[in-house]
């Protein structure tokens, strides 16, 4: 394949703040792509843009990569790492842009879908993990302190029965609870606490389950980051020391059948990750997001301490498609569970998709509402079928 052009471009994610699209043309037509950004960002994910500005970023691709990339011959894959070398300086966004427009224009090139480019072995589809109550820095500060509150249908019929599921707990939710808003992923703001929101859905996930005779269960991603501070995670406006809090945690696990939680710690509290998952792990994953940030050496040091059972990917952390890809294979070395992850700043683009089906990730988190959400799911009805 052979690259006619390359353009940068601004374009607006769904809080409306600016990221960048690259367009490729080949014989076979233009071909776009884009990256989302997060909110509540883990200190050790990689700079987003060189200079922290999009603009800047646009301008010099646009400015000094046109006439590197025109007539860029690509063979395969293994294209990627010249590309990451000579996009670096433009920041993990602008690299990850270029990456993914190579994979949609070589998918075409080749009269294959992205995810067989990327893995023609064996590929998966993955359980719905899905949003649908917000609070923590997602939701302003306002309503409960953990960021997420989630749902998943355990081995759904079809990928339809999988969406229609959490699909009909998001219903159910705005009937039942007083939603205030809607948060950046589309997810119900309210005021209720993590206890109250947990059993709110705990008690739609057991109609659900009922109604369906499925395994409908619930998690959160606590993102605790935001509520630790000099040594104490603040719940309800009281500070609670570590092993308080540890306490705190399992009494919800017990009380709420929790079968997913992420980042229940701050970042850098790995230890209290393996002391929960050494006392929960037989029952629930122990995740980690910003603890890991798609960073292979990251999780080779947290594995060497125990610290869980599953990871969120997110190519944007690291901003390499490379590393994303030696990220998932050291979980599954590890039996660690890979969760292909969304961001709160999304664009429509569905790529995502196509890696979580490549990867076989037997969870991709999304939300369930927005067109930046949507996109992504109705990109899987298509692979499915
Ligand atoms: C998350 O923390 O899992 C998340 C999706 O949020 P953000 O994109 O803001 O990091
Ligand atoms: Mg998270």
């Amino acid at each position: 394949m052979i690259i006619r052009s390359l353009i940068a471009r601004k374009i607006l994610n769904s809080s409306s703040n600016y990221t960048i699209e690259i367009e490729i043309e080949t014989t076979k037509g233009k071909f776009y792509a884009s990256v989302p950004s997060g909110t509540s960002k883990g200190s050790a994910e990689i700079q987003e843009f060189a200079k922290d500005d999009v603009e800047y970023c646009v301008d010099a691709i646009n400015r000094n990569m046109s006439e590197v990339m025109k007539n860029y011959v690509v063979n395969d894959l293994s294209v990627l790492n010249e590309i990451e070398k000579i996009f670096k300086k433009y920041g993990g966004n602008s690299v990850l842009a270029v990456e993914y427009a190579i994979i949609k224009a070589m998918a075409s090139e080749m009269g294959v879908p992205e995810y067989l480019l990327i893995n023609n072995n064996s590929v998966s589809m993955p359980n719905i993990l899905s949003n649908v109550i917000g609070g923590g820095s997602h939701s302003f500060g306002n309503g409960p302190e953990f960021q997420e509150f989630l749902i998943t249908c355990l081995n759904p019929d079809n990928i339809r029965q999988a969406v229609a599921i959490n699909s009909l707990a998001y219903s159910m939710l705005q009937k039942k609870i007083k939603v205030f808003g809607r948060n950046q992923e589309n997810a119900l703001i309210t005021n209720l606490s993590n206890e109250k929101s947990l059993s709110e859905l705990s008690s739609i996930v057991s109609e659900i389950a009922d109604k369906t005779k499925k395994r409908v269960v619930l998690g959160a991603d606590v993102a605790a980051n935001h509520f630790f501070k000099s040594g104490s995670y603040t719940i309800n406006n009281r500070k609670l020391s570590k092993s308080k809090y540890m306490d705190y945690l399992i009494k919800l696990i017990d009380k709420y059948d929790i079968y997913y939680l992420e980042d229940a710690f701050s970042e850098n509290d790995v230890k209290m990750f393996s002391e929960l998952y050494s006392s929960v792990g037989k029952k629930c994953l122990i995740c980690g997001d910003d603890l890991l940030a798609t960073n292979p050496d990251k999780l080779k040091k947290a594995l060497n301490m125990n610290y869980g059972n599953s990871a969120i990917v997110k190519p944007n952390q690291v901003g390499s498609l490379i590393k994303t890809g030696e990220f998932v294979e050291l979980c599954k070395k590890n039996r660690i569970i890979p969760i292909l992850s969304h961001r709160s700043q999304e664009t429509e683009d569905s790529i995502l998709s196509h890696l979580a089906v490549a990867y076989r990730c037997p969870f991709m988190k999304i939300g369930i509402a927005g067109s930046e959400r949507t996109s992504k799911l109705n990109e899987l009805f298509r692979i499915f079928k």
